[in-house]
């Protein structure tokens, strides 16, 4: 069965804090969701990869993901290179995502940027009929889908929240808010209070509240309660005007 909705972000506990409740809300639709985690997390300062592989998996959980893997690009090493696009194209080709959540474009940590440029160029070339990739089957695959086949995602939306750019929409989560804040500080490797990295970490307290002012800052752009923010490329297309949403006086 193919994905609806397929987010990739660099590090572990990105989605989580960008899309985390997006996607919980479109998982709670219906739709199937996933995660590509293209780091597993072995340069963090707490917790070791394992820690964190355990972690995920209790995260996407929380957020009824169908689906979720971590490729194995070096952690604080994410380069947009030929072999690491091939490494995206075969998951795009086997799960076959119809929108795709991209790390904006800018942003402090290299791997954010660099994410987000290396799925764009992934889902391009993911479309070549004439490009063949060898057929890696990630763990939890179906065997029985064409998964060689070229698929190219028909939307790509960009995760905004890492970055203070004007988001082109966002999306309502005051449901979901309590369970994606749970998502996050399932990583209790990262976020629980502790001395390693004490220097650099806020204390959860903190997290905690810095996170409740993000997703109230954008909630307040849309008119609701907590949001999430996303950039798309392409124009809004309105079917009828009397439906747009946000009030505007
Ligand atoms: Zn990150």
């Amino acid at each position: 069965m193919p994905l609806d909705i397929l987010a990739l972000a660099a590090h572990r506990d990105d989605v989580e804090q960008t899309c985390g409740g997006t996607l919980l809300k479109m998982a709670e639709r219906g739709y199937r969701t996933g995660i590509l985690d293209l780091t597993q997390g072995e340069m963090g300062t707490r917790g070791t990869a394992e820690d964190r592989a355990r972690e995920a998996a209790e995260a996407a959980r929380i957020l009824k993901a169908s689906w979720r893997h971590a490729l194995d690009i070096p952690d604080g090493r994410v380069e947009n290179t030929w072999e690491n696009r091939l490494k995206v194209v075969r998951v795009l080709r086997e799960q076959r995502p119809r929108v795709l959540i991209l790390p904006y474009w800018e942003g402090r940590h290299p791997d954010h940027y660099t994410a987000s440029v290396l799925g764009y160029e992934a889902a391009f070339i993911s479309g070549l009929a004439k490009l063949a990739v060898s057929h890696q089957p990630s763990a939890s695959s179906d065997p029985g889908a064409d998964s060689a086949s070229p698929h190219r995602p028909f939307k790509i939306i960009y995760a905004s929240l890492y970055r203070d750019v004007r988001p082109t929409f966002v999306v309502d989560i005051t449901e979901q808010f309590e369970a994606r804040m749970a998502s996050l500080m399932a990583y209790k490797s990262q976020f629980t209070d502790q001395q390693a990295g004490s220097g650099i970490f806020p204390a959860q307290k903190e997290i905690r509240a810095r996170i409740e002012s993000m997703a109230r800052f954008y909630g307040m752009m849309g008119g609701v309660t907590y949001a999430e923010p996303f950039v798309q490329k392409e124009v809004g297309l309105v079917e009828d005007v009397m439906a747009i949403p946000v009030k505007s006086i």
